[in-house]
């Protein structure tokens, strides 16, 4: 396997104009395109600029934040490591990038392109061009670029499949490169210190996060090393076993470009070609199909820019959606009295991160069960997901509310006691995060109420007390949730149940 490796060394001192490498969500040294352009060029200056206004009305969540500090912290440690320095300020990017170009003497900035709708970096260029000062922006963050990417007929893809298959026969990604070594400046900025960005929560919320996550780039790279060497052997059956460990646990890293895509699928390729076995091979080719789905839903996002907010297939938009916040809190609080769903929404608070089939049940429970908008979802999972990512998590949203890009049919409403019977058949994740079930037989794990009195006992619980009555029942739910499509006049359905 080919670990990432941030290997920069140190140059001496040179004297020509540094360039400044605006760092935004490629915190990481190794596999950098905008880094190497500038390295190339001669002295280095690379920044930080914390202005969450600009990113509105997505501004970085509490649990992103709290990422954000450690991996700027991470940053700023390897980069002094090699010689540099990481220059952090707060304020609206152009003029603290006018402030840092005054102060080290650069008139030219790269950038990582950022895909997300309210990045107007055209108008930034025109603004920094007005003051002699020059932003490139490069590709760096996903392993094609969205724009290469178009059907027969010329048009963006809004299906998953033909979109893999096209990009896996198009010319691959380069192979990443290693960090660059990293001539100083001259002269250095002026950096504030990051606990001036006040990234981290006031209320200790996050303490149970330090045990699940190492943001930076080491962690990054152990998290793929870990599972190219263990995991990745039984990831078709093991991606669906929320109780197990067997995903990458790379998203919130990708996230913050802490390590690059090109970085991930490349590891794995040579992974496939070392291991020689055909078994390795289709669950190795498994995780990269769901690297995909990364640059499928940057792909939407591009092409579809309003789909953070609204739903791609317009006829959702006249969708009956209720307006009940107390059984929106439930959902939230893991109250909702279906076990799965709510060991979903507490491994969420409790670590920052839900595993993806339980991602979808949750998701699936909000808009079908409880008829609440998926934007009110989408808006709960950005402010507590660490790899919340709004390409990703509006995808997976209108995804699981049928109103989107190769989206599951809206009539096919997950019942959360068959998933949790299937996916959780001992009940061991719902056991670790619904700690008050932890005695109730797998038998009736996921549907408690259906216990016998003895049963209820003998585990402590009491329905109504200890742990909730279902806040709506399947049957009824699921007619409602159905009634309420057939008012989306286009949409065209036949019941099943998942
Ligand atoms: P692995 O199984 O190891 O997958 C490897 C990588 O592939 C992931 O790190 C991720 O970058 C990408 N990936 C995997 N599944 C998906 C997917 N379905 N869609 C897009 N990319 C995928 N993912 C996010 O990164 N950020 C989000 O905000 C987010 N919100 C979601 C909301 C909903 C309602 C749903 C159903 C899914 C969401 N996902 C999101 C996708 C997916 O759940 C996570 O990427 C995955 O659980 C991360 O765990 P992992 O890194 O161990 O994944």
């Amino acid at each position: 396997m080919t670990t990432p490796r941030t290997t920069a060394r140190q140059k001496p001192m040179a004297t020509g104009a540094p360039t400044i490498v605006w760092l935004r969500q490629e915190l990481r040294l190794d596999d950098h395109p905008a880094l190497l352009a500038a390295a190339e060029r001669g002295p280095v200056v690379p920044v930080y600029i914390w202005s969450p206004e600009e990113d509105a009305p997505w501004s970085p969540g509490g649990a992103s934040r709290w990422w954000l500090h450690h991996s700027l912290a991470w940053l700023r440690e390897r980069l002094t490591a090699v010689g540099s320095r990481l220059t952090l300020r707060v304020g609206r990017s152009v003029d603290e990038l006018l402030a840092v170009a005054a102060e080290c003497g650069a008139d030219t900035i790269v950038a990582t392109r950022r895909y997300e709708p309210f990045v107007h970096d055209a108008s930034r260029v025109a603004e920094l061009a007005q003051h002699g000062v020059r932003l490139e922006i490069v590709e760096g963050s996903l392993l094609m670029q969205p724009e290469l990417l178009r059907t027969g007929s010329d048009r963006p893809y809004q299906v998953y499949t033909p979109f893999a298959r096209t990009l896996r026969s198009m010319e691959p990604p380069p192979r990443p490169r290693i960090a660059p070594a990293l001539t100083p400046p001259p002269i250095w900025p002026r950096s504030i210190p990051l606990e001036t960005l006040r990234l981290l929560p006031t209320i200790e919320w996050a303490g149970e996060f330090n045990e699940h996550w190492s943001p930076g780039g080491e962690g990054a790279a152990e998290k793929l090393r870990r599972f190219l060497t263990g995991p990745v052997d039984c990831y078709e059956r093991d991606r669906d076993v929320p109780s197990t460990d067997g995903t990458s646990g790379l998203s919130a890293h990708l996230h913050f470009g802490e390590i690059s895509p090109r970085r991930v699928w490349y590891a794995v390729g040579d992974a496939i070609k070392r291991r020689d076995d055909a078994t390795f091979m289709k669950a190795a080719e498994k995780f990269r199909a769901e690297v995909l789905w990364r640059e499928f839903g940057h792909h939407i996002l591009v092409h579809f820019p309003r789909t953070d907010l609204e739903p791609l297939r317009s006829e959702f938009a006249r969708f009956p959606w209720d307006d009940n916040r107390e059984a929106l809190l439930a959902w939230q609080q893991g109250r909702t009295g279906y076990p799965l769903v709510d060991a979903g929404m507490r491994q969420l608070w409790r670590t920052g991160w839900m595993h993806n089939r339980v991602r979808m049940v949750v998701a699936s429970f909000l808009v079908k069960h409880l008829l609440l908008p998926w934007q009110a979802g989408a808006r709960w999972f950005w402010d507590t997901l660490v790899d919340a990512d709004l390409a990703n998590n509006s995808l997976g949203w209108q995804w699981s509310a049928g109103c989107g890009a190769d989206a599951a049919p809206y009539f096919r409403i997950f019942n959360p006691v068959l998933q949790g019977e299937k996916f959780d058949p001992e009940g061991t994740y719902v056991r670790r995060f619904v700690p008050e079930l932890a005695r109730i037989p797998a038998k009736f794990l996921h549907r408690p109420w259906d216990a016998p009195a003895a049963v209820l006992a003998a585990g402590g619980v009491t329905l109504g007390i200890d742990y909730p009555h279902p806040i709506v029942e399947h049957g009824l739910a699921r007619a409602r949730a159905l009634a309420a499509l057939s008012k989306v006049s286009a949409a065209r359905a036949e019941a099943s149940d998942a």
